[in-house]
């Protein structure tokens, strides 16, 4: 009746009002996370199944909150880009990667870094400028990092984005379409990208042992892939099986929890020095 039913209404009312002021004060404490030194990046090992070398690892960015604990990046990369704290979590990011790269480098770690850029991050034409200013800074060779962009950014708006890859593909850097499969774009599409690498996204990965479809999309996408030049990596490798099928499938780099979760940077640099003594 009408009472039950504002009562309901009031319960939903206040579970959403909960639910808004938790989010309006973790973005309140996003904005000093930079500050405090609460960001960290966790390092995941990508592995090229030709020569078994690990040549990359990806970033993947971690919030240790004071309260909640660690904040998986699913939670905060949202608000970062409704709040428009976005570009300087990525001037972090990008800061960070290029710093520890050169640190590596000169410990004698023959390892590139890839690191995720948002969609808005695609929006300020200023990042290329950031980009070269660091690669200057700590002198490194560009070639070793690769910036990762989803296939929806990229396609929310096409015309400008070419622009600025066009503009970081120029400062030496290589460039992959993260998550592919899970936008609406075509191989077609991204024949104008000036590209070098395609993550096919983790959802088609996981399950293509045991699921047939799963399979052929992922075997026939590395297909047009390379016939377009470009390498593929695959995320979400989990199982014996999949690395061996997408071994058969000639897919040239794999990633995924079979070979090793996220790292912090000190168990990443352990693990990249026994791996590279191997
Ligand atoms: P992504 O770029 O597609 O990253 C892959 C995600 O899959 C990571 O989750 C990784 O930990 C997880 N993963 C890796 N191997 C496996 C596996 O074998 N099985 C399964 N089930 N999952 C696996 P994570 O670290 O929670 O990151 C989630 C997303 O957050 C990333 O997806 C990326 O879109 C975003 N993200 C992470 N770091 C950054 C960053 O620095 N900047 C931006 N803009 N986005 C970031
Ligand atoms: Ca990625
Ligand atoms: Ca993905
Ligand atoms: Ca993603």
């Amino acid at each position: 009746d009408a009472k039950k039913a504002r009562q309901r209404l009031q319960v939903y009312r206040t579970g959403r009002d909960a639910e808004h002021l938790h989010r309006l004060s973790l973005v309140n404490d996003l904005r000093r996370a930079v500050p405090n030194g609460e960001l960290e990046l966790h390092y995941q090992p990508k592995l090229q199944l030709s020569s078994r070398r690990v040549a990359h690892v990806e970033a993947l960015l971690r919030w240790r909150h004071p309260q909640h604990g660690l904040v998986p990046p699913d939670e905060f990369i949202p608000l970062a880009e409704h709040s428009g704290l976005i570009r300087s979590l990525t001037d972090w990011v990008l800061h960070e990667v290029i710093r520890q790269c050169a640190e590596w480098a000169d410990s004698g770690l023959d390892i590139g870094i890839a690191l995720n850029l948002s969609a808005m991050d695609l929006g300020s034409g200023d990042l290329p400028d950031v980009l070269a200013r660091h690669l200057a800074r700590y002198r490194l060779d560009p070639g070793r990092l690769v910036l990762e962009i989803t296939e929806t950014a990229v396609m929310r708006d096409a015309f400008y984005s070419l622009e600025v890859l066009n503009r970081l593909k120029a400062c030496g850097v290589m460039l992959a379409i993260d998550d592919f499969g899970t936008g609406y774009s075509s191989l077609s599409h991204l024949k104008r990208l000036p590209v070098d690498e395609l993550k096919i996204d983790k959802s088609f990965v996981i399950g293509m042992d045991q699921d047939e479809d799963d399979a052929v999309i992922v075997r026939s996408t590395i297909e047009l892939a390379h016939n377009m030049g470009l390498k593929v990596v695959a995320e979400g490798v989990e199982t014996e099986a999949t690395m061996e099928l997408l071994h058969r499938y000639r897919c040239d780099s794999v990633q995924g929890y079979l070979i090793s979760r996220p790292m912090a940077v000190a168990e990443a640099t352990r693990w990249l020095g026994e791996a590279s003594r191997r």
